[in-house]
């Protein structure tokens, strides 16, 4: 049989509807997707582990006899069993199991079982390992090399993913995989020394007994850096090209109306910052000019991004044009209206708001002001670019708080704005810094501006860490503060992916609370509330009818109300890095001195520690930035909002970011000399993701 790298999956033994189906939901039709399905990691079955050498959050085999076994009834019926080797014992736990499974273990039989060892209330323990009974006289053979583990989905098996790639594998033995073009020009293989395409692909699907484990296991083997880089370049290539692709266009010359920025700057009531000054002029010499402006706005929490927004928005309105600004939440686009409001009034410039939550009829009304196409500033959220919404004059996109909002859902934006022959000019705002050589990535198609000044007479925030046990204490400090006219957060994070979790222990914390500070003013605000009462609750807030605010990480982003001083973070070691940074940010945005205290859970993991005290010691995005990559090793789980790495298949940016200078330039080069390849590239490793990504 000769199989070809384009035949689909049917020609494979055992692949029929079904099978075809599920594959077709990882997006693998062909031998060749099948080839490029790669494994996420590895599972090392190739030896036995000694009980009494074990520690905990590692995968391993381990063999013993079982001591005892017994089902126990407290709050969750459960199967507990100790197996021991001489070394040690540890402890398997199950808790749906049925009668023979629990036959299985009966005392003195032999088990071998894999799983990841845990740290239980008394010893060590595997939660559901899987287990095989071992007969004594026929000693079996543990694996001879490393057991890849595929990204699945429901219903399908990794020993079916495995059978199939075994057959894909021989393929490419047997020299039909010489067909698969490999992309990376030559000399830059040999620079860094990686291994041909082929060879990399056959080598991770099967690697060879004799295959350096602790290098596959944390993804840095040559192999793993060969499709790694490959990945990074398509990235890297498909931003660049969609930046070529926009500034193929023609956007209106905006240039700077000085009379008009002039009397705006009066009447802000404070001085820009040097930063903000040196920002505004970089964003003036991208407006006056025909090609749309792709800029992106760096500048931490508090660091005044809403004034330069609107000070170049000025450019826009005063040539005739329109200017949106989106937020990614109603709260704060509401937030934006309001400041918009204040500093255009006397200027005469119109602030509308589009967001879901309008009447029928305000809605309407607003579309077609929005279609007269005045000069006029637009704040509003995605409703801002739903079907029905036309911008005759659209001048200058501004996108706020970016990381919310993906790359094509900024160019379906973009796109929406043409405005005849011209496109707008983009502005994006974020407040996530993210070190230098990750924004060589992420932010490819981007020119970058900084904010690296905060407005003066800032106190930093004053952070300390502490264990919850202390809540009583914290309570009163509060109280005490908040008669002395502070207004404070207290932040109940992600619990759960789902809101009503989240709102139940924000409900809980505030019964709490108004319990024990009955002279208190206290109000609540999560994300299961309406828009409506969320605009209501923060704006009672921001008038001081409020003294504390219970609230879920709906605020964390860009809430901004001067006046409080003093954050409570629960659960602090459950979030990552950036978004304490964010929620953290919520204070110290007025001229008093703010305080912010991370309460955590005992006990407290190693990694949890640095990072809680990364947290104390610097209010620095940057630098807090910068930590957080370095700490989060392999193994570390990621917070779910803040995994920018799941959109690579192979590439782990914390890992092999040492390659970005090198992939840069090979992106640059390649753009310039091999168009054709570029598309090539980036369809094998980015079209299919997209696609996914819109579903
Ligand atoms: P962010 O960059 O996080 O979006 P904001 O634009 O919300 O920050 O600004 C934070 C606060 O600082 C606001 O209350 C804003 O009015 C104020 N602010 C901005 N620029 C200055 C400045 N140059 N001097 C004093 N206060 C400023
Ligand atoms: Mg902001």
């Amino acid at each position: 049989m000769s199989l070809k790298l384009s035949d689909p999956v049917t020609v494979l033994k055992g692949v029929g509807p079904n099978l075809t189906e599920k594959l077709g939901r990882l997006h693998i039709w062909s031998i060749r997707d099948l080839l490029f399905h790669l494994p996420l990691r590895y599972q090392d079955r190739t030896r036995l582990s000694e009980i009494g050498a074990l520690v905990p959050r590692v995968e391993v085999v381990v063999e013993g006899i079982v001591d005892v076994a017994q089902v126990l009834l407290g709050r969750r019926r459960s199967l507990v069993v100790r197996l021991s080797d001489g070394t040690g014992a540890i402890i398997l736990r199950f808790f749906h199991f049925n009668r023979a499974q629990q036959h299985r273990f009966a005392r003195g039989r032999t088990i071998r079982c894999y799983g990841e060892v845990r740290r239980g209330a008394q010893s060590l323990e595997m939660i559901h390992p899987e287990c095989l009974t071992i007969d004594s006289n026929e000693p079996l053979a543990l694996e001879d090399r490393l057991t890849p583990i595929y990204p699945a989905t429901e219903g399908l098996q990794q020993a079916r993913l495995r059978k199939l790639m075994d057959q894909c594998v021989t393929l490419l033995d047997s020299g039909e995989g010489a067909a698969i073009q490999d992309f990376i020009p030559p000399s830059i293989r040999d620079s860094l020394n990686l291994p041909s395409l082929e060879f990399a692909l056959a080598y991770l699907h099967r690697p060879p007994s004799n295959a350096p484990v602790g290098e596959l296991l944390s993804g840095t083997h040559v192999t793993q850096r060969r499709l790694a880089f490959e990945e990074l370049l398509a990235h890297q290539l498909s931003l660049k090209r969609m930046r070529q692709r926009v500034q193929a266009h023609a956007a209106p010359r905006l240039k700077l109306a000085k009379n008009l920025r002039d009397q705006f700057l009066v009447q802000l009531g404070f001085e820009l910052t040097n930063a903000q000054s040196r920002v505004i002029k970089e964003i003036d010499s991208d407006l006056s000019k025909a090609i749309p402006m792709l800029r992106l706005l760096q500048g931490d929490v508090g660091s005044g991004k809403t004034a330069v927004a609107a000070a170049v928005s000025l450019n826009a309105i005063a040539a005739g044009y329109q200017v949106t600004i989106m937020a990614p939440t109603e709260l704060l686009a509401d937030q934006h209206r309001r400041n918009f409001e204040a500093w255009f009034e006397t200027l005469d410039i119109p602030v509308m708001m589009l967001t879901g939550r309008l009447t029928q009829k305000l809605r309407k009304s607003i579309m077609a002001q929005i279609s007269d196409g005045q000069p006029s500033l637009i704040v509003g959220t995605h409703a801002l670019f739903q079907d029905g919404v036309n911008y005759p004059k659209l001048g200058l996109v501004i996108v706020d708080e970016q990381h919310r909002f993906g790359v094509h859902q900024r160019l379906a934006l973009w796109d929406k704005g043409a405005a005849g022959k011209l496109r707008p000019h983009q502005l994006i705002m974020t407040a996530t810094p993210i070190p230098r050589t990750l924004a060589m990535t992420a932010y490819a198609d981007l020119d970058v501006s900084i904010l690296d000044e905060l407005p003066p007479n800032r106190k930093p925030v004053r952070t300390v860490v502490i264990a919850d046990t202390r809540r009583d204490e914290i309570a009163q400090r509060i109280a005490l503060a908040c008669t002395s006219g502070r207004q404070a957060y207290w932040v109940c994070p992600l619990i759960d992916e789902s809101d009503l979790l989240d709102a139940q222990a924000a409900t809980d914390t505030l019964n709490y609370l108004t319990t024990a500070l009955p002279n208190i003013r206290i109000g609540l605000i999560h994300g299961r509330l309406s828009e409506k009462d969320k605009a209501h609750v923060m704006s009672t807030f921001a008038a001081r009818e409020l003294d504390l605010l219970v609230a879920t990480t709906v605020i964390e982003v860009g809430v901004d109300v001067p006046n409080a001083s003093l954050m409570v973070i629960d659960n602090a070691e459950r979030l990552g890095l950036s978004q304490l940074h964010q929620l953290r940010g919520r204070v110290g945005r007025g001229t008093t001195s703010a305080d912010c205290l991370l309460l955590y859970k005992t006990p407290l993991s190693e990694t949890a520690k640095l990072r809680l005290q990364v947290m104390r010691d610097s209010t620095d995005g940057f630098v807090i930035a910068e930590r957080d990559l370095q700490l989060r090793g392999p193994g570390e789980v990621l917070g779910t909002r803040q995994t920018g790495e799941s959109e690579y298949r192979m590439a782990d940016l914390s890992r092999d970011h040492a390659l970005l200078p090198l992939v840069q330039q090979t992106a640059n080069d390649l753009l310039e000399s091999n168009p054709d390849i570029v598309e090539r590239i980036i369809e094998r490793w980015v079209t299919s993701r997209i696609e996914y990504v819109n579903v």
